[in-house]
């Protein structure tokens, strides 16, 4: 198994990225994941405005993957995310969905024990998460900072992007140019204070190449449905754009009218909010695979 050292990162999915290894559709590497803030914060004593912001939301890679090409895309089986014993996570005034509340900078130290994380005293169940995954966006969308989300996924704070989960890319570039970072220990929906859990990992994906296949938007397989992943200005933007995909599958997969594809959504699709904190915010539209499979919506990609 190939290994991408945590030294490895770039600050950016860019259109011209420089791979750091290269391998074949189908095989497992294995990614060291820096945390947020690439470990400089150890202490409870390291405010965060003594640290270098340069060195903020690192993802390890890229890896080009052999045969990708733009119009397929990568599927990234998650096998593993095993954290690290301790993470951090912190208050920051001015940032947060109750950012005007927040009068005090505060930071927390997290010890990790028998799969919990410890807080003051309460037990927390882990559930590891890649905060930061994507590719090589396209060139009509350039650089995209690592701590924004967008078409080539990236900073998407997604709790169910988790082991056992996998993640379908749209390919923009040769190689797709995989990249990730920024694991949290757990993390409920919307990172609400700004942070999460956030903790290095040792993680282990599956990088195979599906041929033409084109899609806008980053897909999320879990064990009870498809999401559809979008990020935007506001929470009704990106809900717009992953709404629109969730609807045009449906009426493709069950061959209805559009509006009836509408009325459908309306009733089995459910509205995700990934996180609220970013340059742009995420959501999902999860369609539950009871109703179809995420392996039948894939078919209606071309
Ligand atoms: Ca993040
Ligand atoms: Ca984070």
């Amino acid at each position: 198994m190939q290994k991408v050292s945590g030294e490895h990162v770039v600050y950016a999915f860019s259109p011209d990225m420089t791979p750091v290894l290269e391998v074949e559709s189908g095989e497992i590497v294995h990614f060291e994941s820096n945390d947020c803030f690439y470990q400089q914060v150890q202490l409870e004593s390291h405010v965060l405005d003594g640290i270098d912001h340069d060195r903020l939301n690192p993802a390890t890679g890229p890896v080009y993957v052999r045969s990708a090409e733009p119009g397929d895309l990568l599927r990234v089986d998650i096998l593993a995310i095993d954290v690290q014993a301790q993470g951090v996570a912190a208050v920051v005034p001015g940032e947060g969905i109750l950012s005007e509340e927040a009068k005090e900078a505060i930071v927390r130290v997290i010890p990790v024990e028998n799969g919990e994380a410890v807080f003051k005293g309460i037990r927390l169940p882990l559930r590891p998460m890649i905060g930061v995954i994507g590719v090589a966006p396209g060139d009509e969308d350039g650089p995209c900072p690592t701590d924004t989300p967008f078409r080539h996924g990236g900073n998407m704070d997604t709790n169910e992007i988790v082991k056992g989960h996998t993640v379908y890319f749209p390919v923009r570039q040769p190689g797709a140019l995989f990249a990730l970072g920024d694991c949290h220990g757990l993390m409920g929906d919307g990172e609400i204070c700004f942070t999460g859990l956030e903790i290095p990992a040792d993680v282990f994906v599956r990088l195979t190449v599906v041929k033409n296949k084109r899609a806008v938007w980053p897909i999320l397989q879990t064990a009870d449905a498809t999401q559809i992943i979008a990020s935007g200005p506001t929470l009704e933007a990106a809900l717009k754009d992953a709404m629109k995909v969730a609807v045009d599958l449906l009426a493709a997969s069950f061959s209805l009218m559009w509006e009836d594809a509408y009325l459908l959504a309306s009733l089995t699709v459910d509205a995700k909010i990934s996180q609220v904190v970013d340059p742009l915010v995420t959501v999902r539209a999860s369609i539950p695979q009871w109703l179809v499979s995420t392996e039948a919506l894939l078919k209606e990609l071309t």
